[in-house]
C-alpha cells in the first residue's frame, strides 16, 4: 500500500502512507507513515490471520508534532482497506488510545475492543509455546 496526500505537519509537502502485505499471522506487520522528507511520523503495528479473518492491533504511534491531524485515523482506514471484513482486538490501551478506538468504532463497520487475540494464530510464538507448555502441566 502506498498513498499520498497533501499537507504535512510543516505544510511543505505530501505525506506518504506505506505498508507491507501480511504473510504470517504470528509475525507483526507495520503500516508506516512518512513525511515528505522521509521522516517517520507514525506507525501502526498489527498481526492478522487471513484464515480466521481476525486481527490484533499491537500499537499505534503518531509523532507528537503530527497528532490531531487524522493520521491515526488514516492508518486504521488503510488497515481495514487491506483486510476488509476482519474482526479486531487491541492490546491494553492508554486513556487516549481507548478514546481513539471508541471513535474509530463509531465511524467504521467494525469495533476495536481491547481483548485477547481472536485466534491461536495471532498469539505469536512465545505465547503459543507458553500456552502449549502450561497446557500440559495444567491439563486440558
Ligand atoms: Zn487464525
Amino acid at each position: 500500500m502506498s498513498r499520498s496526500r497533501k499537507g504535512g505537519a510543516d505544510g511543505s509537502g505530501p505525506l506518504r502512507l506505506s505498508g507491507t502485505a501480511v504473510r504470517r499471522a504470528d509475525r507483526p506487520v507495520e503500516i508506516v507513515l512518512f513525511s515528505h522528507g522521509q521522516q517517520e511520523v507514525g506507525r501502526l503495528r498489527f498481526r492478522v490471520c487471513p484464515s480466521c479473518r481476525a486481527g490484533r492491533i499491537l500499537d499505534l504511534w503518531i509523532d507528537e508534532a503530527w497528532r490531531r491531524r487524522g493520521l491515526g485515523r488514516e492508518a486504521v482506514h488503510g488497515l481495514l482497506s487491506l483486510h476488509p471484513g476482519h474482526r479486531w482486538t487491541t492490546t491494553p490501551q492508554s486513556r487516549e488510545g481507548r478514546a481513539f478506538f471508541a471513535a474509530m468504532s463509531q465511524e467504521m463497520p467494525t469495533c476495536f475492543p481491547c481483548g485477547a487475540p481472536l485466534c491461536a494464530h495471532l498469539r505469536g510464538w512465545p505465547r503459543r509455546l507458553a500456552h502449549r507448555v502450561l497446557g500440559r502441566w495444567l491439563g486440558p
